[in-house]
């Protein structure tokens, strides 16, 4: 079947590329593995007029919403190749159908890496957390801790200080050096360099952070950095060059959103180095729009 646009990934990217593109008046489609990656939180917050929902409900009205438009098609299932194909492009999925679009938005996120410090996996989203703006508000006031993934979680300790008491549990990856020292004594950071050797609930809604040695501390939540890499490998597939950041990589992407590869457009976590909603909500429409305004001009 052949479409003007394919969307992959029908979150809060893909679902506002497909919006734009849909009210172009194109014929898109969507194919989506169902795992966004707030799927492990109860609500998602700052995103403005649905702060405080569940991410799942945001993201069925506007599924339901962007199915209102006829020329809309949204399956379920796995993206596993992508290619040029002519002046178009070809995807084929997991279950052996293929599709032909003349545009493709890669819409496809990333997946969280976290440390493999016993407990922290059972947590994330909850009472393990990685971003201070989406979650932060909820903990502050008390004791945060934040778990170290290298040195640069310095900056993290330091930043999550504006919301609360913070100790940095440097599990044995470094020790701070003099210019580090000032900024955990200015920020009034608590330094831990033993190894954390497991995270488990507190029984009031925190975590107790055990350490080596028997000791013990005990946070409203623990912050971490964790690695993120693509969700998926179309984009290397299709030859889309990359930005390497702190935490992992990003799809290359002008302000139109446009990859390096003439016709592919990325928006969303995949093509940004600073994730939230609202971010990927804008690059999504801006992959929308630029991807049916080349079909007009191109
Ligand atoms: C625990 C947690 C909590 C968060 N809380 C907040 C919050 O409160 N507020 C906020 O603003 N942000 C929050 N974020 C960040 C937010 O989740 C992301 O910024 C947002 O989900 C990015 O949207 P996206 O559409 O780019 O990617 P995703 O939401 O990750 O969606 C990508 C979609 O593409 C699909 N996909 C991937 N590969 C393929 C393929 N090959 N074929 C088909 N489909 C594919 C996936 O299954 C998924 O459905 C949170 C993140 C985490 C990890």
């Amino acid at each position: 079947m052949q479409y003007d646009v394919i969307v992959v990934g029908c979150s809060f990217a893909g679902l506002s590329a497909a919006m734009y593109a849909a009210r172009g008046r194109r014929k898109v489609l969507v194919i989506d593995a169902g795992q966004p990656r707030n799927r492990f939180a109860e609500r998602s917050h700052g995103f403005f007029g649905h702060d405080g929902r569940a991410p799942a409900e945001i993201l069925g009205e506007a599924k339901a919403q962007l199915l209102a438009y006829p020329a809309v098609t949204v399956i379920e299932g796995r993206a596993e190749r992508a290619a040029i194909a002519g002046a178009g492009f070809e995807v084929e999925i997991d279950n052996g159908e293929g599709f032909g679009a003349t545009r493709l938005v890669l819409a496809t996120g990333v997946r969280d890496i976290l440390s493999d410090v016993p407990g922290l996996a059972a947590h994330w989203g909850k009472t393990v957390l990685h971003c201070p703006y989406c979650h932060g508000y909820e903990v502050a006031g008390g004791p945060l801790g934040v778990l170290a993934t290298g040195p640069m979680s310095l900056h993290q300790a330091e930043l999550n200080s504006d919301w609360g008491d913070v100790t940095l549990f440097a599990d044995g990856l470094f020790e701070p050096d003099a210019d580090q020292a000032r900024i955990l004594e200015k920020r009034n950071i608590r330094f831990e360099l033993t190894k954390v050797s497991e995270v488990q609930d507190d029984r009031s809604g925190g975590l107790v952070v055990r350490l080596d040695g028997n000791r013990s501390a005990s946070v409203r939540a623990l912050f971490t950095a964790p690695r993120n890499v693509m969700a998926s490998p179309l984009a290397e597939q299709l030859g889309c060059a990359f930005n390497e950041g702190p935490l992992g990589r990003a799809i290359v992407v002008n302000d139109k959103q446009q990859t390096s590869v003439p016709g592919i457009f990325a928006a969303g976590d995949a093509a940004r180095l600073m994730h939230n909603i609202a971010f990927a909500v804008s690059g999504g429409a801006m992959a929308g729009v630029a991807a049916h305004q080349s079909l007009v001009f191109g």
